[in-house]
């Protein structure tokens, strides 16, 4: 499930208008323009729903406003609603703005439609979004500057990563061009290797060939890896002693050992033209760096969330907070992934400590998402519910009203003992681990993705259905069913 979203100001139409419901009067021309170019209403849908099973549906273009107790009055339209075209799922709300237009007086109120496009895939996703936009343009009459009136909803950063970036210290993942370099599971050994013992001699090479990789495998690696394109090894010539088999000379190159023809070995006093040349390889401080804490996995891991659509400014590598260590930490929806990256088998102790870590940072980050959710809904309710406009504010405020979720991942290029699995599972349910993480990457954070969206679409709906029987708000299904069932009392008392 993918996900995208969009903002049209309205507010040119909206100012014009008189009624105080104005964001009933901007849903249901919504509806209009959306239905009048072949979008399918969830509304329209639940009323003729209605119609087969009672004979009776109401028309939500012009439904009643009941009385309440108290003699208020209601109002008959949830401030969100759904369409369908095609494989797409759009959902809109109407946004104001009063807040602010009350923090300057001048300002005037404003208002946004948002619109909230889910699919399985986006192919056609552009399509779809303009057809929206040039329906709500024409059909509200809009004359701006479409630059003006259109924008993002989601914004990158999200004001979670902006939040996370000022706690936390972290580091850019290693580039794309240099993990390449080393995508090659032999090739890393090897490099891991020389990158333990510092630097390695010609005639050592044998220690670490094995049966799976010969003597001249190692060495052609070392040479490629010393290559002027990618310098991961500095290689040079040694010139060993052939008595006391000790490294007497460096030198850049082969060649030069010609220049100094007079040059005697200070272990054996022979010239040391007559000693053994040979290859030296050296670990450059780019190769410790990037595998140094195997700095190419946060890379791999980030790359596989931008596929599954993170916004990549919303996906922090190698963050620190105080003593802890986050190999990534992605902001998507109301949830924070923390991944932990192993290049060798996970075990229990490792997801103890990932368990730690995600607590320690839920504890703060956690904290300050609470007590946002509580202003939010303290401030919405000043003001008076303004449906979702909950959503609003927490984009505004920079939380989502539900606390943020925090989700911890193991990942291995190796195995992930069982015990850790299960601890993981029995501390948050919502956990995921992933072994021989080389693999099947993508499809595991596309997973992984695809259920924050599909989580996030079914809030969406609860919303449509649970304002059905919130007190403030009486939702368009609700009253289109509610009138339906009126119309036919109405009907058979008659008779
Ligand atoms: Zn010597």
């Amino acid at each position: 499930m993918r996900y995208q979203s969009l903002t049209i100001d309205v507010s040119e139409w909206g100012n014009a208008q008189t009624s105080k419901s104005i964001w009933r009067l901007i849903l249901s021309h919504l509806s209009k323009c959306l239905s009048e170019r072949g979008f399918l209403s969830f509304e329209a849908e639940a009323r003729r729903a209605m119609e087969q099973f009672l004979g009776f549906g109401a028309d939500q273009f012009s439904l009643q406003e009941a009385p309440r107790a108290g003699g208020v009055k209601d109002d008959p339209m949830a401030f969100t609603t759904c369409f369908r075209l095609e494989q797409y799922l759009i959902f809109a709300d109407v946004e104001m703005a009063p807040y602010l237009a009350r923090r300057s007086e001048q300002a005037k109120p404003q208002q946004h439609i948002e619109i909230d496009l889910f699919c399985p895939d986006m192919d056609s996703v552009d399509s779809v979004r303009e057809q929206i936009i040039e329906a709500i343009m024409k059909g509200f009459g809009l004359t701006g500057a479409r630059s003006d009136i259109v924008g993002p909803k989601v914004v990158s950063p999200s004001r979670i990563t902006i939040d996370l970036k000022g706690r936390l210290t972290f580091k850019e993942a290693v580039s794309p061009a240099l993990y390449d370099k080393v995508r090659a599971k032999t090739d890393r050994s090897i490099l891991l290797e020389l990158k333990k013992r510092g630097s390695l001699l010609e005639s050592d090479l044998k220690d670490f060939a094995s049966e799976q990789v010969a003597v001249d495998k190692v060495r052609n690696t070392l040479d490629f890896f010393s290559g002027q394109d990618v310098q991961l090894v500095e290689r040079l010539y040694a010139v060993v002693c052939k008595k006391t088999k000790e490294i007497m000379f460096l030198l850049p190159k082969k060649e030069e050992i010609a220049k100094a023809p007079g040059l005697l070995c200070a272990n054996c006093g022979n010239s040391i033209g007559s000693e053994t040349l040979m290859a030296y390889y050296k670990a450059t401080p780019a190769l410790q760096d990037l595998l140094d804490g195997s700095r190419w996995m946060p890379l791999l891991v980030k790359t596989a969330f931008e596929r599954a659509g993170v916004p990549a400014d919303d996906i922090l590598t190698e963050a620190k907070h105080f003593e802890d260590e986050i190999d990534v930490l992605v902001a998507y929806g109301d949830r924070i992934l923390v991944c932990e990256l192993k290049d060798r088998p996970v075990s229990l102790n490792d997801a103890y400590k990932l368990s730690a870590k995600t607590s320690r940072l839920e504890a703060v980050v956690g904290r300050r998402s609470q007590r946002s959710a509580t202003e939010t809904r303290s401030s919405a309710a000043r003001i008076g519910d303004y449906g979702l406009a909950g959503d609003w504010w927490s984009n505004a405020l920079g939380s989502d009203q539900s606390p943020l979720k925090m989700v911890p991942i193991l990942m291995s290029t190796q195995d992930i003992a069982p015990d850790a699995q299960s601890l993981m599972k029995d501390t948050r349910p919502d956990a995921k681990s992933l072994a021989n993480c080389e693999e099947g990457l993508e499809g595991f954070c596309d997973q992984i993705i695809n259920q924050i969206n599909i989580a996030r679409m079914t809030a969406r709906f609860n919303v449509i259905i649970s304002r059905s029987i919130g007190d403030s708000v009486t939702n368009l299904v609700a009253r289109t069913v509610e009138e339906g069932f009126n119309l036919w009392l109405k009907a058979n008392a008659a008779r």
